[in-house]
């Protein structure tokens, strides 16, 4: 009997000690920077070295590693040299394969290594002891060479940006929900900021919980563009390709018109609903806000048809299903 409750006892530890990761963020966690009402921020040091050795092992692919590196290759010792190499090898036979978010090793991988303290990897599963041990012996030249610039640079990101959204978080997500028909998820979302990503792009995955991956590399500006990208990201918990409100009613209405759907309709709706409302938040900071897929031309094809068919939609005219009817009748239309 007494047994029989220990063996209980031991399997509820377990359960918590697992259960320990991004669904439950929590300000004891290794890496924990600062905290809003919605989101909270990491810095995994092991999360920013697998960026690091990923992207430097893609780009390695079709340039040699001491042009990939640049000048720092020259302050190599000839057995740092040979680390990397094998450590690249590593890479690209064995984990560039895997897409850093749906990739099956990269996902499990990015789950467990964000709970790990950057002094060391301990009890490694038997599934990560290849790249974890590349990540180990690379440690030291990441160390000497690297760490402290994406430490410095992850450290002002989020120093710019931290009060802008604890400002406008709260009014920003609730338009969110008006507009997606969705809700938040009930927990604060863990944000990981990393000095490289996914091609250098935020990414997220949202099973079993939303789990957001933001770059610090690339200038940052205009002033709003990262809040931006945070209430996109963030979007993906609340519009998905194929069912709930907004992929739900594009699919609705594919059907029955029988429309082709451009590519990635879902995605561009995401884009457009979140900039907008972003931009709506930051009129204080910048009157003149231009969304992200406006300035950088994604989803070029589509911008007037969103904009005119989608804007009577968010201000409440018409309803959605609707607005989705006229955008694609317009599209389609031969010129
Ligand atoms: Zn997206």
């Amino acid at each position: 009997m007494r047994n029989t409750f220990l063996i209980y006892v031991l399997i509820f530890v377990i359960g918590v000690a697992k259960a320990k990761d991004y669904l439950h963020p929590s300000p004891s966690d290794p890496g924990y920077l600062d905290e809003s009402h919605r989101f909270m921020f990491f810095e995994s040091y092991w999360l920013n070295m697998q960026h690091w050795m990923y992207n430097m092992s893609l780009y390695a692919q079709d340039t040699p590693i001491n042009e990939v590196i640049g000048e720092r290759y020259n302050d190599f010792s000839d057995s740092e040299k040979e680390v990397i190499d094998t450590s690249v090898d590593y890479y690209q036979r064995e984990v560039l394969q895997h897409d850093l978010r749906f990739g099956e090793l990269t996902f499990y991988f990015k789950r467990w290594v964000i709970t790990q303290s950057a002094a060391e990897l301990v009890d490694v599963p038997q599934e990560f002891q290849g790249i974890a041990g590349v990540l180990q012996q690379m440690k030291s030249i990441y160390d000497s060479y690297y760490w402290p610039e994406h430490h410095q640079q992850n450290l002002k990101v989020l120093s710019e940006n931290i009060e802008m959204i604890k400002a406008l978080e709260d009014t920003a997500v609730t338009d969110l929900e008006k507009i997606c028909h969705a809700s938040w998820q009930e927990e604060k979302i863990r944000v990981d900021i990393s000095y490289h990503s996914k091609y250098e792009r935020p990414y997220t995955t949202i099973t079993p919980a939303a789990h957001i991956v933001m770059d610090s590399k690339r200038n940052h500006s205009p002033i709003g563009n990262w809040f931006e990208l945070l209430l996109h990201e963030t979007s993906h918990h609340m519009i998905h390709d194929s069912h709930g409100f907004v992929g739900g009613t594009i699919l609705d209405v594919a059907n029955i018109g029988n429309y082709r759907l451009p590519r990635q309709l879902s995605h561009s709706y995401l884009f457009y609903f979140s900039g907008i409302v972003a931009r709506r938040h930051l009129q204080a900071y910048d009157p003149d806000y231009e969304l992200y897929m406006m300035r950088r031309g994604v989803f070029k094809k589509l911008h007037e048809v969103l904009e005119k068919h989608l804007d009577p939609y968010i201000t409440g005219n018409i309803s959605l299903h609707d607005a989705t009817v006229n955008l694609m009748e317009d599209y389609w239309q031969p010129d």
